[in-house]
Order: structure tokens, then sequence, then C-alpha cells
């Protein structure tokens, strides 16, 4: 790789690069065909990364030949996001809401994104795969208010943002937010039950909020309300397979003399896990080795 073809609308540039070519475009999350192929169990996640996420680093160096590393498979939901606004609704699970499907069945442990550390794939995983890819976040009116307690900025920032249903009584509130009004009932009435009597929700088995500070709280102090989610991402992790000094690798193994890649765009350093800070960092880190071995590429 000598140089790079810039096109912008009718107008064509050619650029040599003297010490080396540093791909660091970002992932694919907004290129829907390369969703679709790649990883076809997302289409219908709502990508909430920057709108440059169109995967044109991507596809240049694979018409080159570079191989790629967990591509599709290295890639994590993120957090639930109200459906008709596509505003962040996370706020309310940390105060004590809970998810129910169309049905108005609970499917998971709500605080299990504090067990997994933050990560929040297995609770939004498990939810897309809910009838029609649509679960509900149901709080009350302490919960609402305890959110803007704590953090002011989500509560009017976020939630308030949201399409939120409001109601008196739960088969009210399912009606409005076309839940099951009784599937509803039953569960937030089992799940209050079990709290009353057992101390914890004995269905999945939430016990925290936040262990060991934050025990879970009853549904129950009007006005009743719900979010629509769907889940999203912020990050598609898979990419160009590199090697330590950031060079991008070919099918056979082999060095693309002259082509380094850093950021989103490469692969093979993520889990499927959401692990906080981990991205930012190693595109930063990555960026930092590309450039030190792109100048030394070109000394030797
Ligand atoms: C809401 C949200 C929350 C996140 N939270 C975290 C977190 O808590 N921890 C964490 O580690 N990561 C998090 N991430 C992910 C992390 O921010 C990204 O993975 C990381 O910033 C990617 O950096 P990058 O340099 O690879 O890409 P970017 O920062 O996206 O930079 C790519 C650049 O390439 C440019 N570009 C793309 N295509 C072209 C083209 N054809 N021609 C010219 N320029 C092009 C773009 O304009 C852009 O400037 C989050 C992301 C989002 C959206």
């Amino acid at each position: 790789v000598v140089g790079i073809k810039v096109v912008m609308g009718e107008k064509t540039k050619y650029f040599k690069a003297k010490q080396g070519v540093i791909l660091a475009t970002g992932g694919f999350g907004h290129n829907l065909e390369m969703v679709a192929e790649f990883a076809p169990h997302l289409v219908d996640i709502i990508p909430i990364m920057p709108a440059s996420h169109r995967g044109d680093g991507l596809k240049m160096a694979m018409a080159i030949g570079a191989a790629t590393r967990d591509i599709g498979s290295a890639v994590t939901p993120s957090w639930p996001i109200c459906s008709e606004k596509h505003v962040g609704a996370l706020w309310a699970i940390f105060k004590g809401g809970i998810l129910v499907n169309k049905d108005g069945k609970r499917f998971h442990d709500e605080s299990s994104y504090v067990v997994c550390r933050m990560d929040y794939s297995p609770l939004t995983g498990i939810a897309m795969k809910q009838p029609g890819g649509v679960y509900w976040i149901v709080y009350d009116e302490k919960i609402r208010a305890d959110v803007g307690k704590d953090w002011e900025y989500h509560l009017t920032h976020y939630i308030a943002r949201c399409k939120e249903y409001k109601a008196d009584k739960v088969e009210e509130l399912a009606k409005a937010a076309g839940i099951d009004p009784q599937g509803l009932k039953e569960t937030v009435e089992k799940y209050n039950n079990d709290i009353e009597t057992v101390g914890y929700d004995a269905a999945f088995g939430r016990e925290y909020l936040l262990k060991p500070w934050y025990p879970v709280v009853k549904i129950k102090n009007p006005p009743y309300y719900a979010i629509k989610c769907k889940t999203s991402t912020d990050s598609l992790k898979g990419g160009l397979k590199i090697n330590a000094r950031a060079q991008v690798v070919d099918q056979f193994g082999e060095v693309i003399p002259g082509l380094y890649a850093a950021g989103e765009v490469t692969g093979g350093l993520h889990p499927k896990a959401y692990l906080l800070g981990v991205m930012t960092t190693s595109s930063m880190t990555f960026g930092i080795i590309a450039g030190r071995n792109a100048i030394q590429h070109e000394r030797q």
C-alpha cells in the first residue's frame, strides 16, 4: 500500500503515503448490508455509533486481501433504547424497574448487568429475542423519583425524553403501552409478593439492585410507567486482523506492506463481553503503535 485515493463528489485526489497508510475508520454498524452479512442476528438492532461507521476502511482492506478476526461473532448488544424516540432508556432498571415482554412476562434478572460487571449483553441479548424483538421497562413513581434523586441529568435527559406510558393502574398501563394486561398484572403481583414473602425475586433470583447495598423494591406506587424498548449497539467489535505492530495481515498470515490499522476497524482484541473502557483505550493505544511502526517502516 503506497497511498490513498480520495473521492469527494466529482473530485478525485491521490495522496502518496511516505510512511504507510493507517486505517482508523471505526466499525460498520451503519452499513446494513455488512451487518446482514457478518452479524445477521443484529439486523434489527438500533445502531447508536457515529454515522461514519459505514465499514469503509474494512471494505478497502478486504478488497486487497486483508484477513479479519471475530467479525460478526465478537459483537455485543448494548443497552435498551426507547423504540419510539431512540433515546437511552436504561436508568429506571438501576432503581428497581423490571423488564417484560409483550405477554407481560419477565425473562431475566434485570440486575445481571451489575453481576456481569456492567455488561448489558446477557440481558439485552435475551431481551431482543422476545416476541417482535421488543420489551418494556416497567416502573413506578417512586422508582422514577429515585432516578431523579441520584441522577437528575439521566431523568431529564434520558427518561423524560423517551415516550413514557403512564397510568394509575397496572392493567391500564399495559393497555396503553401494548402489553398483555392480565400478564403484566400477574407479573407485578408475583414480583411484589416474592419481595414481601422471601425478600427477593424468586422467579429469576434478582436479590439486589446494586449489590450489596440496595435490595430490590416493590412496584406499588402509582402512577405506573412503561417505556417500549429495543436493543441498541454502540460498537461492532470484529474487524481487520492485525499483528502486534498494528500491521494488517492477509489471509495467508503475511503482512500487507505499508498498511496499518487501529481501533474499531480491527478485530481480535475484544471478547463478546462489553468491557468498559477497552475500546476507546485500545483504539488510542493501537493508533500510537501503528504510527510508531509506520515511521520505522519508512526508515527501513
Ligand atoms: C454511545 C457510545 C458509548 C460507548 N461507550 C464505550 C465505553 O464505555 N467504553 C469503550 O471502551 N468504548 C465505548 N464505546 C466505543 C468506542 O467509543 C469506540 O469503539 C471507539 O471510540 C472507536 O474509535 P475509533 O478511533 O476506532 O473510531 P472513531 O472514533 O469512530 O473514528 C473513526 C473516524 O474515521 C472517520 N471515517 C470513517 N470513514 C471514513 C472515510 N471513508 N473517509 C474518511 N474518514 C472516515 C470518521 O469520520 C471518524 O472520524 C462507545 C461508543 C458509543 C457510540
